[in-house]
């Protein structure tokens, strides 16, 4: 089980600068939303944590452990992303053991372990069907599937909702807030739509031009905003 640790996190990609001294720090099992417009830093930010992108400057932990120089595969995290990134010629049950079977996983877990994340996230009836075959909501929930088996510490999701409707959307957070609930994973969740936000986070990190304008529980951001940026974003429509 994993909170996350950020110093002083810079990062520049030549002379521009994307984060600009993060701090940030959670407990293990919070859901924390950054929020913020688009470019200010939340995919990059994500990213870092994730081992995906380096960082210019600073220290990043995941539970008690520096993680600047460990790969991503040595974190003992998941991500899931807004474009499903699915196999497209394997059925839905490969999707989701093919990563055990790389691990060798023996087969009973496999089994197991497909049987549980299949129940809690209802992909049963479609377990044989490749992704074509299925809609945007049901390929989001093999996803999550996927990144549930490898049972990680820390769940990392990129706006996973945004390419879908706006019915599904309320539907697949709804879904998202019960996996929360159930697991008590922390999870670091990406977003530019404040209403999911507001609905999701244990805490917000409301991000603007690579710094955190706030970073406070749903009602303190909505009731005393730090600054105006805040109050504007967070008072806007999506
Ligand atoms: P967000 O996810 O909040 O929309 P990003 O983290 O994707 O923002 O991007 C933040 C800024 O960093 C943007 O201005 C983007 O153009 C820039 N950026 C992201 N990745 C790279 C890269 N690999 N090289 C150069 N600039 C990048
Ligand atoms: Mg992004």
């Amino acid at each position: 089980m994993s909170g996350v640790r950020l110093n002083n996190v810079w990062k520049r990609f030549g002379a521009t600068e994307v984060l600009k001294g993060i701090d940030l720090a959670f407990d293990d099992g919070e859901f924390i939303v950054l929020v913020g417009p688009s470019g200010c830093g939340k995919s990059t930010l994500l990213n870092i944590v994730a081992g995906l992108e380096g960082l210019s400057e600073g220290e990043v932990f995941i539970g008690d452990r520096k993680v600047n120089d460990v790969p991503p595969k040595d974190r003992n995290i998941a991500m899931v992303f807004q474009s499903y990134s699915l196999y497209p010629t394997k059925t839905v049950r490969k999707n989701i053991t093919f990563g055990m079977e790389i691990r060798r996983t023996d087969k009973a877990k496999q089994g197991e372990a497909l049987q549980q994340v299949s129940e809690l996230l209802h992909i049963d009836d479609y377990l044989e069907r490749k992704p074509a075959q299925l809609s945007g909501g049901q390929r989001q929930r093999v996803a999550m599937a996927r990144a549930l088996v490898r049972d990680p510490d820390l769940f990392l999701f990129d706006e996973p909702l945004s390419n879908l409707d706006a019915k599904l959307r309320i539907e697949m957070r709804t879904e998202i807030k019960k996996l929360h609930q159930r697991l008590g994973k922390s999870m670091i969740y990406v977003t530019h739509d404040q209403i999911e936000a507001m609905t999701l986070a244990s805490r917000i990190a409301v991000m603007d031009q690579g710094h955190v304008r706030q970073f406070a529980r749903p009602e303190e951001i909505y009731e005393e905003p730090a600054d105006l940026f805040v109050a504007s974003f967070i008072g806007s429509p999506p």
